[in-house]
């Protein structure tokens, strides 16, 4: 480390988007300097996917992400799904597909693309200095990037400092603060794909796992949910998590969960087997196609006669509890808090950010990648794409002469 030398490049931050930036300068001969606050690189990457890092999916389209239309789209189409694959084959990182479109590294383990990383910025000699925080920035005709002991100074810069999810793992806002010192502004981030905090009391199914249908205003989610002790968390429960977070600030939300998905027509499907099975009673009719204990809770809920066949039963009452079945009204109270929130919602004003290169037009020679910026996905290697396509984009921009 120099502290008096120039850069062509300086990167804040060492996560998804930063290395691939720092790669891309690096291969076109640019003098290049990562800087990251944490003791290691790509913290993020290596709990991403419980530790197997789900890199990107088969379905990335804008449709899997809250963010400007314009620039999600000019992302994608210069750096795809397939681009995204090819990208990691030449790294030399082997991937296998998995349910929903979902890529791994094939040796289950998230290292194979920090390792990868590591090598191939090792190769191309790049300078990562870890455990420097960037704490201010100044510029006239160049960047002065100050640490808490040193200063460096390049021709370029790229704020690539992710979001304030997850402060376990390297999350902080500091980047939000140096976008805003160089002129930026934020729209307020909130957590988004974490558990959903509930009003009803489900204590009696934690634990539990259970495919469902969840919709909200329109959208529906469908996959496992997994009740807890706050409430639910599990795929479908962080898929809607990212709408949600955009309006609680209203007060509660009210969604609708549907515990058979896989039954087009609820009502008659169960007024079919009611008449196949009218002889038994409650618990055992629903056996079967439902988990007992979530069984046990509708039979009470509904006011269902536990010893009575279901011949025996009020018609309204037995009607009422089907119709609950297709249709559970929940309250979503919060979101749980930082500390489970696998990403932010909100960052950098994209409006700010020249779309085509990822370049800030308040301030040339600054660029601004990766979850800093107001661009969230669903679940499903939807963010972590979005990372990698936005500092590859901004690269091609700063691999050309000055
Ligand atoms: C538990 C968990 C699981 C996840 N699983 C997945 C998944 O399977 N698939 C998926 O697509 N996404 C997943 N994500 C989201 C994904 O990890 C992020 O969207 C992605 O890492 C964002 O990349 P980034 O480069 O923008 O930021 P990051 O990867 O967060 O990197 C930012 C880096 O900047 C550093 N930094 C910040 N401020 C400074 C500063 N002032 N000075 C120096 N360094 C600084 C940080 O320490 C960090 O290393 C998960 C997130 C979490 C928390």
């Amino acid at each position: 480390m120099n502290n008096t030398s120039v850069y062509d490049v300086i990167i804040v931050g060492a996560g998804a988007s930063g290395l691939i930036c720092a790669l891309e300068c690096a291969r076109a001969k640019k003098r290049v300097l990562v800087l990251e606050k944490s003791p290691l690189i790509g913290r993020k990457i290596l709990v991403s996917g419980n530790g197997r890092c789900n890199f990107t999916n088969r379905f990335v389209s804008p449709k899997n992400y809250f963010a400007d239309k314009k620039l999600i789209t000019s992302a994608l189409q210069k750096f795809s799904f397939q681009n995204c694959l090819n990208y990691f084959s030449d790294l030399g990182v082997l991937y296998t597909e998995e349910e929903n479109g979902r890529y791994f590294p094939s040796t289950g383990k998230a290292t194979a693309i920090t390792d990868a990383f590591k090598a191939a910025l090792s190769e191309q000699s790049v300078e990562i200095v870890c455990n420097q925080e960037v704490l201010r920035i100044t510029h006239g005709k160049k960047f002065n990037v100050h640490t808490a002991n040193a200063t460096f100074q390049s021709s370029k810069l790229v704020l690539a400092c992710g979001s304030c999810a997850y402060p376990q793992v390297s999350g902080s806002s500091g980047g939000y603060r140096l976008a805003e010192q160089l002129g930026h502004t934020v729209t307020p981030p909130l957590a988004s794909l974490s558990g959903l905090v509930l009003k009803e009391n489900f204590s009696r199914l934690v634990g539990i796992r259970t495919q469902a249908r969840l919709t909200y205003n329109g959208t529906t989610t469908e996959g496992e949910i997994i009740f807890t002790n706050y409430g639910i968390n599990g795929p479908a429960a962080l898929n809607l998590s990212p709408l949600i977070t955009r309006k609680l600030s209203q007060g509660n939300q009210t969604i609708t969960l549907n515990f058979l998905p896989q039954i087009k027509d609820i009502q008659s499907f169960l007024n079919n087997r009611a008449q196949q099975f009218s002889h038994r009673k409650p618990k055992d009719f629903f056996a079967g196609i439902l988990h007992e204990s979530i069984a046990n809770l509708l039979i009470d809920f509904k006011g269902l006669r536990k010893n009575k066949p279901l011949k025996e039963q009020s018609p309204t009452a037995l009607q009422n509890a089907f119709q609950t079945l297709g249709k559970w009204p929940i309250t979503v109270t919060s979101l749980r808090p930082w500390n489970e929130a696998m990403v932010a919602a909100g960052g950098v004003n994209t409006r700010e950010i020249n779309y085509n290169t990822f370049e800030s037009c308040l301030c040339p020679g600054l660029f601004i990648t990766g979850e800093l910026l107001d661009v969230d996905g669903v679940s499903g290697g939807f963010n972590l794409h979005f990372a990698w396509a936005s500092g590859f984009v901004a690269a091609q921009e700063l691999r050309k002469e000055n």
